[in-house]
C-alpha cells in the first residue's frame, strides 16, 4: 500500500516578553527548514498567557526580527490562517472548555487548596527533604464537597489526575526514548484560579487543534514533555513527534545569556550583521552539511536539512565565529555596490545621521571634525581605562555588583529615551546612595570612550539600547579583569 506522506505542520510558540531572543530565531530556522523542505506549513503562535509580562511591543519585535531574517511564517496572528486565532490570549474560552472536559471525563479535578496550605505543604516537604509537589488533597476529597466550596466563592484551579504509578515515555527523534516515573510528576495545574490556562494546557490544546505534526523546541522543555504526553493521553489524542534541539551555549558552556553575550536580535541587526550570515551561523549551531559546507543560504539549508542529522553537542554561540562568517558575506556574497547600499542604509542611514547631527553640530567647526567627534556612533570597540569604574567608598567587588544592577535597570527599559534613562538612573542612584558624578563619567567613557561627548542621555537614545548595554557589559567585563 502506498504510504501517503503527511506534510509537516510545525510551529514556534514564543512568549512576547522582553527583547526578541536569538534562541527564538534558532528554533524558528530549524522548524522552517523542516516545513519548507517537505512542502508543509510553518506557524507562528504567540503564547501570551502571562499577562503581566507579555507586551505588544515585544510581539511586534518578534515579527520584525523573524521577517528581517527571512523566516516568514505561513500562519500567525498577523497573517491569519485556518486554525486561528494564533494568539493564546484570544483563545481563553477554548482552554476552559477543554479543562472542564477533562474534569467531566474523570481525568482532572477541581482543587480549592489555598496558597497558604500549599506553601505550608512546601515547607513541610522542604523540612522532610522529600520531593516537592501537590499531595493530592482535593483529588481524594468527595467532588461535591469541593464543589460546595466553589459555590461559596472559594478560588479554584483544575488539576490533572496524574497516574500514581507506572511511567510516562516518549520518543525524541534524536535522543531516543525518554522515561519518567509518574511518581515524579505531581498533579499539575491546568487552569488557574483567574481562568487562565497554564503553559502545559494551552500548549497541548493548541498543538492538537492546530494539527502540529512535529515539535522542534529547545532542550529546556524536555522536562515538560512527559506532562504533555499525559495530557494527550487524557484527551485521547495522538501526540506529535518530538525533537529537542540543543541549547545555545556561552563559551563556558553555560546556557547562552544576556549577561555574557548579546542575545537580542535587535543587537545583531544594529551591530551590522547580515541577516543571511546570522541565519547561516544559527544553522551551523546544530547541523553539519554532508560535505561539511559551512557557508550556505537559507534555501541551501532547507534543501540539505535532515532532522535525523541534527547534532546534539552543546553548540557554542561564538561571536568571533559569527564575525568571521559575516566577513565572508562582505567579501564573497556582496558586490561593492551592494556593500555601498548596505552601508548607506544601515550605518549611514539618513535617519541615523539626522539623529546625530544636532548632537554634534554645536561642537564642531569643520566637517572633518565630525569624524573625530562622532566616531563612536559608528565604531564597535570602545577603549577606556576601566579602573575609573571603581565607585567611591565601595570595594571593587561591590562596585562591580552595582554596575551590574545599573545595567540591569537599563536593560529592563523597552527602549532607551532621554527622559526614561534619566529618571531610571535617578531612582537607581537614590536607592543605592550614589551621586551623579560617580556614575555619569564612567558611563560616558564606557559608551563613547571620550571624556567630552554629546549629552550622555541623548547619545544613549541615539545609539539604542542594544549597543549601549553591550558596551556597558564589555566595560564591566574590562573592569572585573582590571588590576585594581
Ligand atoms: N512558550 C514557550 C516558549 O516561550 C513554548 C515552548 C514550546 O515550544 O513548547 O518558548
Amino acid at each position: 500500500m502506498a504510504e501517503t506522506q503527511i506534510k509537516p505542520r510545525v510551529r514556534i510558540a514564543p512568549s512576547p516578553t522582553g527583547d526578541p531572543h536569538v534562541g527564538t530565531a534558532y528554533i524558528a530556522l530549524f522548524n522552517y527548514a523542516l516545513a519548507k523542505q517537505q512542502g508543509g506549513q510553518f506557524i507562528l503562535r504567540i503564547e501570551d498567557t502571562d499577562q503581566a509580562r507579555s507586551t505588544p511591543e515585544s510581539e511586534q519585535a518578534i515579527f520584525d526580527s523573524l521577517n528581517w531574517l527571512g523566516l516568514h511564517w505561513d500562519e500567525g496572528p498577523d497573517v491569519g490562517g485556518p486554525k486561528g486565532p494564533y494568539r493564546q490570549s484570544e483563545r481563553l474560552d477554548i482552554y476552559t472548555d477543554y479543562a472542564k472536559q477533562l474534569v467531566a471525563s474523570g481525568h482532572a479535578y477541581w482543587c480549592t487548596c489555598s496558597p497558604e496550605r500549599l506553601s505550608a505543604l512546601r515547607e513541610q516537604q522542604k523540612e522532610a527533604k522529600t520531593s516537592f509537589g501537590y499531595d493530592g488533597h482535593c483529588r481524594n476529597r468527595p467532588a461535591e464537597e469541593v464543589q460546595a466550596e466553589i459555590e461559596q466563592g472559594a478560588p479554584a484551579v483544575i488539576r490533572l489526575k496524574t497516574p500514581q504509578d507506572g511511567e510516562t515515555t516518549f520518543e525524541d527523534l534524536l535522543r531516543g526514548p525518554i522515561n519518567i516515573g509518574n511518581k515524579e510528576l505531581d498533579d499539575q495545574v491546568l487552569l488557574k484560579a483567574d481562568g487562565f490556562p497554564t503553559y502545559h494546557l494551552a500548549n497541548v490544546v493548541d498543538d492538537h487543534l492546530m494539527e502540529i505534526t512535529h515539535i522542534l523546541r529547545g532542550e529546556e522543555w524536555i522536562s515538560s514533555t512527559p506532562k504533555h504526553i499525559l495530557l494527550y493521553q487524557a484527551f485521547g489524542w495522538e501526540p506529535p513527534e518530538y525533537v529537542h534541539l540543543p541549547l545555545l551555549r556561552n563559551a563556558d558552556k553555560s546556557k547562552v545569556s544576556k549577561r555574557k553575550n548579546p542575545v537580542s536580535l535587535d543587537f545583531f541587526k544594529q551591530a551590522g550583521y547580515f541577516p543571511d550570515a546570522l541565519v547561516n551561523f544559527l544553522g551551523l549551531m546544530a547541523f553539519t552539511f554532508e560535505d561539511e559546507t559551512e557557508i550556505f543560504s537559507l534555501e541551501e539549508f532547507v534543501q540539505n536539512f535532515e532532522p535525523k542529522r541534527i547534532s546534539l553537542g552543546g553548540p557554542v554561540f561564538d561571536l568571533q565565529k559569527l564575525d568571521w562568517l559575516n566577513g565572508i558575506y562582505f567579501r564573497e556574497k556582496r558586490s561593492d555596490d551592494q556593500v555601498l547600499v548596505y552601508l548607506q542604509e544601515q550605518l549611514f542611514s539618513d535617519d541615523y545621521l539626522r539623529a546625530i547631527v544636532p548632537l554634534v553640530k554645536e561642537r564642531i567647526n569643520k566637517s572633518v571634525e565630525f569624524v573625530d567627534y562622532a566616531d563612536f556612533f559608528f565604531s564597535d570597540e570602545i577603549e577606556f581605562d576601566a579602573t575609573i569604574m571603581l565607585l567611591n567608598g565601595h570595594s571593587k567587588k561591590e562596585s562591580g555588583k552595582l554596575w551590574d544592577k545599573l545595567i540591569g535597570v537599563l536593560e529592563a527599559q523597552t527602549r532607551l529615551t532621554t527622559e526614561g534613562v534619566e529618571s531610571a538612573l535617578k531612582a537607581f542612584m537614590a536607592e543605592k546612595g550614589l551621586k551623579p558624578k560617580q556614575i555619569y563619567f564612567p558611563m560616558r567613557m564606557m559608551i563613547t570612550g571620550k571624556k567630552g561627548s554629546p549629552p550622555l542621555f541623548e547619545t544613549m537614545e541615539v545609539l539604542g539600547k542594544e549597543r549601549v548595554r553591550t558596551r556597558m557589559r564589555n566595560g564591566l567585563k574590562a573592569f572585573k579583569q582590571s588590576k585594581i
